[in-house]
């Protein structure tokens, strides 16, 4: 591994493992989860500037008014996706940073992301070609709308909020695909865990979250 991803100091190995000691502690339990997190260099995905903090559990600005999932969100979200076992394709809705793309990818078949912001589609396309991920597609387009061409997924993943289920989402589910969802307006959004149902669908909550909004159309 080169140095910069490797860290040093406040990103280093013992700073990570002690992300990964939190988040245990928070009640994550899924190995594999835990084990990509561990692996997956948080700093590298944001200025360096704020790299010093990037392992501690908080959401942190990555430009363009939107932010880095905090981490023990990213894990809750990754463990509630993978809970009834491994998952061949899955779409992810706001690449971003691409950190939640980079934790997804080891363990997924597949990941698409889908991000409305061109050059924040770019940099996380540069961010996981240095990780050497080669199991990631990343997409400029309106994430509201899914991903039809590469439907259906056996896990889709939304990082922003729209103010309710997207039925355009819930239709590119397989049959017994599941979805992780925040949903609602800023202020009183809730996690929800989506699992089809014949033409409509069952919801799971999982607790109250903070996203930013899921936007309309593309940048
Ligand atoms: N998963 C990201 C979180 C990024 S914040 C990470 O780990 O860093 C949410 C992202 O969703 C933002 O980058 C925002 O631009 C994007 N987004 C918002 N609405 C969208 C839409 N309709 N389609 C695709 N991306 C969208």
């Amino acid at each position: 591994m080169n140095s910069r991803l490797q860290g040093i100091g406040m990103t280093s190995m013992r700073t990570r493992e002690r992300l990964i000691q939190r988040l245990r502690a928070g009640g994550i339990r899924d190995e594999r989860v835990l084990e990509a997190m561990r692996q997956t260099p948080r700093h590298i995905f944001m200025d360096e500037a704020l790299g010093s903090r990037a392992y501690e559990d908080t959401a942190l600005p990555i430009g363009g008014g939107q932010t880095i999932s905090q981490p023990y969100i990213v894990a809750l979200m990754t463990q509630a996706l993978l809970k009834d076992g491994p998952l061949d394709k899955v779409l992810e809705v706001g690449t971003g940073s691409g950190y939640q793309t980079a934790v997804l990818a080891p363990l997924a078949g597949r990941v698409y992301s889908v991000e409305r912001i061109r050059w924040l589609k770019d940099q996380a396309r540069r961010r996981l070609a240095e990780l050497g991920i080669q199991n990631a597609d990343l997409y400029y387009s309106d994430g509201g709308l899914g991903l039809p061409q590469r439907a259906p997924f056996d896990g889709i993943l939304v990082t922003a909020a729209p103010h309710s289920v997207p039925a355009a989402l819930v239709a590119q589910l397989s049959p017994e695909g599941r979805m992780v969802i925040p949903v609602g307006p800023r202020g009183n959004q809730d996690l929800l865990r989506i699992r089809r149902d014949g033409p409509g669908w069952q919801e799971e909550f999982l607790g109250k979250v903070v996203f930013v909004p899921l936007m309309d159309g593309l940048d």
